[in-house]
């Protein structure tokens, strides 16, 4: 089989999985946005995936999604940025990036606030910390008040919802649980920011039940990950 053709396959396997687990959650699947996470993986191989049909992409490492993002323009793909940013990086992601999932502090909204002459308005994901290990990405389900008000009082941002990655050793559809309880606690503030990022490769039926709205799949789809450059 071509290497093109297994990729092919693996999407549709992935996205038929999708449906079946919207099905059994009782909602809509075409309401849910499938981003396929394509990070050390080359440009020539994001080409092949938007030659599939696929819209969005997710990279988790600013240096790589930039120059990739420079390559690809044209091909109307989605950049989201899924990793770690730090403030002096933001303004540069906020060039290509259409969503930020990982937005945790204060400083890092900040820094993705729009600058003169950004027309396009950013989606942000507050990313939730579900280990309680301070060390993580990501911050306090807690603590999530101050930083909404922040993102919706900075302009050129727009407050989609929340993001998490369920923690080893934790089941999956409990952590989503509580992903789900800081998504409702946060649409008491923020009406509009009902998202919910979360689900990858292993769990992604479970994030499913638990209503995520954007899911972030790597290699299920893409296969094994090259080794980091
Ligand atoms: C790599 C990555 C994914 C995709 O992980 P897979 O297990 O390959 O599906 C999703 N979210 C984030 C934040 C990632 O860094």
């Amino acid at each position: 089989m071509s290497p093109d053709l297994e990729l092919r396959e693996r999407l549709a396997g992935v996205d038929a999985a999708i449906a079946e687990a919207a099905r059994e959650a009782g909602r809509d699947g075409s309401q849910l946005t499938r981003i396929v996470v394509t990070k050390f993986h080359s440009a020539g191989f994001v080409r092949q995936l938007a030659e599939l049909g696929v819209r969005d992409v997710g990279e988790n490492r600013h240096q790589e999604a930039s120059v990739k993002a420079a390559e690809l323009t044209g091909l109307g793909l989605n950049w989201h940025f899924v990793g770690q940013l730090q403030s002096n990086k933001a303004k540069a992601v906020r060039r290509y990036a259409r969503a930020v999932h990982s937005v945790d502090r204060d400083s890092v909204a900040a820094a993705l606030a729009a600058f003169p002459g950004a027309e396009e308005p950013l989606d942000v994901f507050l990313e939730l910390n579900l280990t309680g290990d301070p060390g993580r990405g990501g911050i306090d389900p807690d603590a999530l008040e101050p930083l909404a008000e922040r993102v919706l009082s900075t302009p050129g941002l727009v407050l989609r919802g929340v993001m998490a990655v369920a923690p080893l050793g934790e089941e999956p559809r409990r952590a989503f649980a509580r992903v789900r309880a800081a998504s409702d606690s946060l649409r008491l503030l923020a009406p509009d920011a009902v998202a919910i990022s979360a689900g990858m490769s292993g769990d992604f039926r479970e994030a499913i039940l638990e209503g995520a709205t954007h899911l972030r799949i790597g290699t299920a789809i893409t296969g094994k990950r090259p080794v980091a450059g």
